[in-house]
Formats: C-alpha cells, sequence, structure tokens
C-alpha cells in the first residue's frame, strides 16, 4: 500500500525546492564554473566568471535569488502510477508558486503575452508550465527549473529538410553565436533532434537538467566547437562560451528533421523533491 500525499506537503514541498533552485545552483554546476575560472587565461574572462563565482556564494549563504530575473516557472513531475491524492496536484503546484513568489520572494514575471498584464504571483494561463510523464511507483518526483528570459529569448528551432542533418552543427553553432553576450554565457546548450515541432524543443529543454559534467563523446565534440566561437563569460571574450552541450533524440517523420537549440545561461537552477512512496 502506497503513504497518501496530502495537499499542504505538496504545496511546501513546492516553496521548499522552488527556494532552493532560485539561491543554491546545483553542485556540478558550480564545480565547472570554478574549473572554467581556473583554465581562463584572458582576465577579463576569469574576472567574470569569478563575479559570477562570488554572487552565487553570496545567493547560497543570504538565501536570496542568485539574479534578479527568477524566470518563469517550469515544474517537470513524474507521477507514479500507484501514487494516492484526493486533490488536483495542479491546485498545490498553483499554491506552492503564489506561497514562493511572496516568501523567497521571487519577481512576479507572468504576464499576458498581448495586454502584458501581471498577473502579480508567477500563475497566469498555461503557467507555471508543468510536464507530466507517467512512471512506475507510488511516489511522486517534482523538479522546479525556473528559466530566465535572457537566454530563452535565443534558442532557436528549425525544421530541417532529412538530408540535411550535416546542418545540424552549423544551426547549433550559429544559434549560439547569433546569441552572443545576451543569454548570460557561459551557458549550457540543449539540443532536442527529431520528435515533431514541439517534442524537438520539449527535448531541448528537458536536456538542460543533464548533469553538465556528464556528457557523450558527441557532445564533447559539440561543446569544443561552441567554445572555439571565443564570445566567453558574458559576452567579453574567452575560451568559456558554454560548460555542456546535451543532445536528446527521438524518431520522427521520415520527411522531417526537426532540431531545437535551447539555451541556458549560467544560472541552470534546477530543484527535486520526491513524495510518498510504499508505506
Ligand atoms: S539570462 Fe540568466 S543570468 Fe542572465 S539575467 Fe536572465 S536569468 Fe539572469
Amino acid at each position: 500500500m502506497s503513504n497518501p500525499i496530502d495537499y499542504d506537503t505538496v504545496v511546501s514541498a513546492v516553496v521548499d525546492i522552488l527556494e532552493e533552485a532560485e539561491t543554491v545552483l546545483p553542485k556540478d554546476v558550480v564545480v565547472a564554473l570554478e574549473k572554467a575560472a581556473s583554465q581562463e587565461s584572458s582576465p577579463v574572462a576569469k574576472e567574470q566568471l569569478e563575479a559570477i563565482l562570488k554572487n552565487i556564494g553570496i545567493a547560497a549563504k543570504k538565501k536570496v535569488p542568485m539574479c534578479q530575473d527568477t524566470g518563469i516557472l517550469i515544474f517537470y513531475v513524474e507521477l507514479g502510477r500507484d501514487a494516492r491524492m484526493d486533490f488536483r496536484l495542479e491546485d498545490a503546484i498553483l499554491e506552492g508558486v503564489k506561497k514562493a513568489t511572496r516568501s523567497i520572494p521571487l519577481r512576479p514575471n507572468a504576464v499576458d503575452p498581448l495586454t502584458r498584464s501581471n498577473s502579480g504571483n508567477n500563475t497566469g494561463n498555461g503557467i507555471p508550465d508543468i510536464k507530466y510523464e507517467l512512471v512506475d511507483g507510488s511516489s511522486i518526483k517534482i523538479t522546479a527549473a525556473p528559466k530566465g528570459a535572457g537566454s530563452e529569448n535565443m534558442s532557436a528551432i528549425k525544421m530541417l529538410n532529412p538530408t540535411e542533418k550535416d546542418s545540424i552543427r552549423n544551426f547549433v553553432l550559429e544559434t549560439v553565436l547569433n546569441a552572443g553576450g545576451k543569454p548570460c554565457p557561459p551557458v549550457v546548450v540543449g539540443v532536442g533532434i527529431g520528435g515533431s515541432f514541439d517534442k524537438a524543443a520539449r527535448l531541448a529543454k528537458s536536456a538542460l537538467l543533464e548533469k553538465v559534467d556528464e556528457m557523450s563523446e558527441e557532445e564533447t565534440v559539440l561543446l569544443d566547437d561552441i567554445n572555439s566561437l571565443g564570445i566567453g563569460p558574458m559576452g567579453l571574450g574567452g575560451k568559456t562560451t558554454a560548460l555542456a552541450v546535451h543532445i536528446k533524440k527521438a524518431h520522427c517523420h521520415t520527411a522531417s528533421l526537426p532540431v531545437a537549440v535551447n539555451i541556458q545561461c549560467w544560472a541552470n537552477r534546477h530543484a527535486s523533491v520526491v513524495l510518498g512512496g510504499d508505506e
């Protein structure tokens, strides 16, 4: 028999993971930034990375957001098919977001796309963006991944011709080059290949949750190509334009080759909680 999950537990867990995501950068990202700072030979690049590291240290110590743009709120939910709840999970996540907006506090970023009127609490039509995946087991895992606009705005998608697979590398490099210093590099680059128009974008974004120090050979080669662009930390030149590249693929229509590139700034924020489980 599985443990029932109650509404208030979800609400406070959502507040906790949002606070953790906004104030404490995952260890693998911090280590990658430290390594980059030690390897940069340009004094300006080194200085930028050291300023980022100092900022991260202060945010974690004082429990304040590491960036003024606390992002649009994205949640990944792995929902155990035997999990027991007698409420709508979405309601509890929304209440957690509203509470966290007041308590952390978070910048209210959610606006109507055309009138630009601000809901004031980071919720609205379709926001937070909650992505559900049904999995085995009786627990639920909730991951919060706040996404800043500076990097999201520089992301791109292209429907390539199936014969153009050799253009994928160029499309990724072109996207990073066009972005320049705008997405606050060093960035993490998520690449989604295949699926459909929207599936490729989802693959690219979810790739950003992968650990920065765990890359395949294919990803490492693309990372080296990106870093040879010389954009550098905050776009001021240097060896470190990106900390990592992650590629996710899905089968696609024989007549399609969708490719999406989701760019994530150095503030590669995410935190998770697991609730419920067996008694
Ligand atoms: S791109 Fe990232 S680091 Fe830059 S302002 Fe936005 S959230 Fe902050």
